[in-house]
């Protein structure tokens, strides 16, 4: 995209071979929490994005979601909303499975956290097969009724760089894997 910005971002993000097990060229965000500079442009890029898309929650996906949401809900004069693993969260949830490699997982969201009509953006760290997205867009879409406006991402995979469509919603994403 010829963004200066994008290559410092690619070049923080440390890639960590096998990691958590044999095959996986896990991409490893802590490297850019760590330089300042790489992760203030990360934020600023999804901030100027949104900031006139009339954003009222920033939903962001645990645990890694957790690490770029807030900062961007607090730009944009939105509420962060959290979803979270089975079990963390007090209250009435409501929850959507996801496919793993090995069985299934589920994202919970706290019903009074979301109202239809609400415009959201989820964010997480990073998109590989969409699954776990794909969960989050029905918890807040279909679920509670609210629009879900973007997902937006730091990673993706090249299939999904730039502009993709996830449940008919698009998926922004900054770079991909090295
Ligand atoms: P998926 O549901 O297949 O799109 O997987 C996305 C979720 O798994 C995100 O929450 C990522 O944090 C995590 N994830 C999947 N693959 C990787 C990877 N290669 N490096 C780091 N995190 C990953």
């Amino acid at each position: 995209k010829g963004d200066p910005r994008l290559e410092a971002i690619s070049q923080a993000i440390r890639v960590v071979p096998h990691f958590p097990k044999k095959g996986i060229m896990f991409q490893d965000i802590t490297t850019l929490l760590l330089d300042h500079k790489a992760f203030q442009d990360t934020v600023d890029i999804f901030v100027d994005r949104y900031r006139n898309m009339d954003i009222s929650v920033v939903a962001g996906i645990e645990a890694r979601g957790f690490m770029f949401g807030p900062s961007i809900a607090l730009a944009i004069g939105a509420k962060f909303v959290p979803l979270r693993k089975p079990k963390k969260l007090p209250g009435k949830v409501i929850c959507e499975e996801y496919e793993l490699e090995y069985g299934t997982d589920c994202l919970e969201m706290q019903v009074d956290a979301v109202q239809p009509g609400d415009r959201a953006l989820i964010v997480d760290d990073l998109v590989a097969t969409g699954g776990t997205l794909s969960a989050a867009i029905r918890l807040l879409g279909k679920r509670m009724g609210a629009q879900v406006v973007e997902c937006g991402c730091v990673v993706g995979l090249p299939e999904v760089k730039g502009q993709c469509r996830l449940n008919g919603k698009p998926v922004y994403i900054l770079v991909e894997p090295r």
